[in-house]
């Protein structure tokens, strides 16, 4: 249903509001001093892509259905200096306008800029799983806490990790706001239907990647003008325990679809278990410190129940040393979770053994400790973050062990460009850390199959297992030659309608 309405207004106030409703001017047609404003209330969807079109991180999606409007995500942008920046600018839409914001999980590409919805008139509840809940106030109040610092040690006249010529560090969002983030959670488990507004009721399901990550379903309208909008977030790879492996849905007519590794294969020989055994015994027999940059959530608790198998098989032979203070609060969380797990480690967590732990597992707490830990010339592994080495306790030992030969660095999965977990993985022997230029004397490895997402083969099995298949499959959370790979091996199953829309590009369904 249509409805159209005639309204005047003084020019320079409807130019503005045209101007913040860019994504969507088709809406609006200016007729000399006069505007007709065209207001589409029909209860079939309207998809945009805020986020993500045509990029890994940034995640932000827009659904409109009748006279509701969900967010799903809303993340932040990682990768270089200028991409940092970009943060600072939320996409052009009117938060106040905003229903509901939905979590697919707690990667900060997903979440990591819902602290700032507030101050943009956001008044809306932020729904996502239980175990979400859990993580997402701690994560946001260190990123606010980080950037803060970052700004400090800018203003000292320090610059890490900036241009010689950078603009200051950007702040997003402040504690205050990241707590206010913690008041607005809506936890809903599993399988259980909440309705958003009217016109959408939402219900997540498991998506295995990490702990509480939910494959995101709106049920938008009712009878022939209904229809099943569902998010993939991030898909879970089948060889990342220990998340259970990711189950299709069900149904859908739309499917917004991630494409991180759309373009890959995961190698068939692929034996992260057997080169972390290589790994371990060399550091044993040679004496070496290895570092692990490590994802706090997702990352490092494959990293334990990796180190724990070897363990348990007396192939570690080396300490673990856990440095990285928000890894350590959500394995917490995994552990409460642990019927995520996949079922034998479900099982085995729950007759008392857990599968993420050793004897060998040391935890960091104090920076003192982490001092004596860079001191000593034993062997050792040791796990910290950031994964993309762009900020926390890795930096630290980074300095400290890439110019040295003793050390060895074992990067595993994604690295975001223009990051210093880029430039180890392109084999760069001078890099940047923080703004000091080290040439990289340790060696550096890269694991093969351990990355979080599936891989494009998986996500086609994936979409193919859905019973009630979808008509549209928008790509998303992909670089463009990712997307593209995807794409065309979705059309060779089957003749999908498969959409590599641009940003902000809104799609009627
Ligand atoms: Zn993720």
């Amino acid at each position: 249903m249509l409805s159209r309405m005639e309204i005047l207004v003084p020019m320079e106030i409807m130019d503005s509001i045209v101007t913040e409703m860019s994504f969507n001017k088709s809406m609006i047609f200016k007729k000399s001093t006069r505007y007709t404003c065209l207001f589409v209330s029909s209860a079939r969807p309207a998809i945009t892509l805020l986020g993500a079109a045509g990029e890994v991180t940034g995640s932000c999606s827009l659904v409109e259905a009748g006279r509701s409007r969900i967010v799903v995500d809303c993340g932040m942008i990682r990768g270089s200096w200028e991409d940092e920046q970009r943060n600072l600018t939320l996409p052009k839409i009117d938060w106040r306008w905003v229903d509901a914001v939905v979590l697919t999980h707690v990667h900060l590409d997903h979440c990591g800029r819902l602290a700032m919805l507030f101050r943009h008139g956001f008044e809306g509840h932020v729904y996502c799983t239980p175990a979400t809940a859990e993580i997402l106030p701690r994560l946001a109040k260190s990123s606010a806490r980080l950037q803060r610092t970052k700004l400090a040690e800018f203003h000292a006249g320090g610059k890490p990790g900036l241009p010689e010529d950078a603009e200051e560090p950007p702040v997003l969002f402040s504690e205050r706001e990241a707590q206010l983030l913690a008041e607005r959670l809506r936890p809903i488990p599993y399988g259980l239907t909440e309705q958003l507004t009217e016109d959408v009721m939402l219900r997540l399901e498991p998506a295995g990647h990490i702990v509480g990550a939910g494959v995101v379903h709106l049920e938008c309208g009712t009878g022939t003008e209904s229809a099943r909008v569902v998010f993939s977030g991030d898909v879970g790879s089948k060889h990342v325990p220990p998340m259970a492996a990711p189950l299709s849905p069900k149904a859908a007519d739309i499917l917004v679809l991630e494409s991180t590794n759309g373009g890959r294969v995961r190698p068939k020989d692929a034996d992260p278990d057997a080169q972390l055994a290589a790994i371990a015994a060399d550091a044993f027999s040679k004496n070496r410190r290895v570092l692990f940059p490590t994802f706090a959530i997702g990352r490092a608790q494959n990293f334990l129940y990796r180190f724990a198998k070897l363990s348990r098989a007396n192939k570690l032979h080396v300490p673990v040393l856990f440095d990285a203070p928000t890894a350590i609060f959500a394995t917490g969380v995994y552990r409460r979770y642990s019927e995520q797990y996949r079922p034998e480690l479900a099982r085995q967590a729950q007759a008392g053994d857990d599968p993420l732990d050793f004897d060998e597992l040391h935890y960091i707490s104090k920076r003192r400790e982490m001092k004596e830990v860079k001191r000593s010339r034993e062997p050792a592994f040791v796990m910290a973050g950031s994964g993309f080495c762009d900020g926390g306790p890795i930096m630290e030992h980074l300095r400290h062990g890439l110019p040295n030969p003793d050390y060895t660095v074992v990067l595993g999965g994604f690295t975001a460009p223009d990051t210093l977990s880029r430039d180890l993985a392109n084999g760069e022997r001078e890099v940047s850390v923080e703004g000091t230029k080290i040439q990289v004397e340790a060696q550096i490895l890269s694991l093969e199959g351990m990355s979080g997402h599936a891989d494009g083969g998986t996500i086609v099995d994936w979409v193919h297992g859905i019973q009630d298949a979808p008509s549209i499959i928008m790509l998303n959370h992909g670089e463009d030659e990712a997307r593209l790979a995807l794409a065309k091996r979705l059309e060779a199953v089957r003749d999908w309608r498969v959409l590599r829309t641009a940003g902000e590009e809104r799609v009627e369904l």
